[in-house]
């Protein structure tokens, strides 16, 4: 093999690579105390999660952007970035692996992922830049940014970075999106439902368990639903099943793949037992709403798939009408 094919195959690989789930080190054969290795277990975990983010990132933005006439008035303008908040909410080494890769200091927001296309894109905000200001106002969170471009209504919001010990102003054009903003949490296969504002919260558990991004918009759509509805009073099968019939029109306007809708609830029921019955009073200690079987909404995300693809083949538009 000459050399450049060489480096070529071996650059090929590591981007391949890069993608896949599995960990990219091991502490085999390797020295405990050597703190060189716990950096790098740190920031190859800081790396993993700038994945999942970034992937939250794509599918939230798809559905956010295509159903904003079916938002009513949850719709303001977005930004299609993630961005973090140095904070110890993932423990120490986890944000000073974030501070060394991205440049940011205690306090500081860093942008971690831009959308493609998105209208950060194309007013040039770039991952690692420190977002200072949206529209005049000091930024104190990563929720604060985007709630205050979220709320922005003059035209183009202007925003200050921080970028190579510099600050920047950039001009970003408005898009229109459904409201609110995707957060990632750690977590395991529960779709959280704390009190933090209007947000909504997809656990890096669901953001695993979705094998593809068909499957992953099922789980944004259905919560970007329930917040658009404020429909979280009353937990049970009825109050599912109404965020499932717009979540599953938003997904399909984004083009997602929804016949998977079906098999992939299946499979959230088995992971909680506690969701397998129509009965709130079944649901056991944990009370959380459930996302699982419950027979009624099986039943409903099967006839509502059906209606979307019937519409589909027909080429009608892909609106939800009355419940
Ligand atoms: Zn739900």
């Amino acid at each position: 093999m000459r050399p450049t094919a060489a480096i070529t195959l071996a650059v090929s690989l590591l981007f391949s690579s890069a993608g896949c789930s599995t960990h990219p080190i091991t502490t085999t054969d390797r020295d405990f105390s050597d703190t060189a290795l716990h950096e790098e277990f740190a920031e190859a975990s800081v790396r993993l999660y700038v994945r999942r983010h970034a992937r939250l990132l794509a599918v939230s933005y798809a559905i956010r952007t295509a159903g904003t006439d079916l938002c009513g008035d949850a719709v303001g303008p977005i930004l299609g970035i993630a961005a973090w908040r140095s904070n110890p909410l993932f423990g120490r080494p986890f944000f000073e692996a974030l501070e060394r890769i991205y440049g940011v200091w205690a306090g500081s927001i860093a942008v971690v992922a831009v959308q493609p296309g998105s209208p950060a894109d194309r007013a040039g905000i770039r991952v690692g830049d420190q977002i200072l200001h949206v529209a005049g106002d000091t930024v104190h969170s990563d929720i604060d940014l985007f709630d205050r471009a979220a709320a922005f209504e003059a035209g183009a919001i202007p925003i200050t970075l921080m970028r190579d010990e510099q600050e920047i102003r950039v001009s970003v054009e408005p898009l229109s999106a459904c409201l609110p903003e995707a957060f990632i949490e750690i977590g395991d296969l529960m779709l959280t439902d704390r009190a933090r504002g209007d947000h909504f919260y997809v656990t890096s558990g669901f953001i695993r368990f979705a094998k593809t991004d068909d499957e992953l918009a099922l789980v944004v759509a259905h919560e970007l639903a329930h917040r658009i509805s404020g429909m979280r009073v009353v937990p049970g099968p009825q109050v599912e099943v109404r965020a499932d019939r717009l979540g599953l029109y938003l997904a399909a306007r984004a083009g997602y793949d929804i016949s998977v809708a079906p098999a992939f609830w299946d499979r959230v029921a088995l992971e909680q037992p506690w969701s397998l019955s129509d009965d709130v009073e079944h649901y056991g200690w944990t009370r959380v709403p459930p996302h699982g079987y419950m027979p009624s909404r099986a039943a409903a995300i099967r006839k509502i798939v059906a209606e979307i693809q019937r519409k589909i083949e027909n080429g009608e538009a892909l609106a939800p009408g009355k419940d």
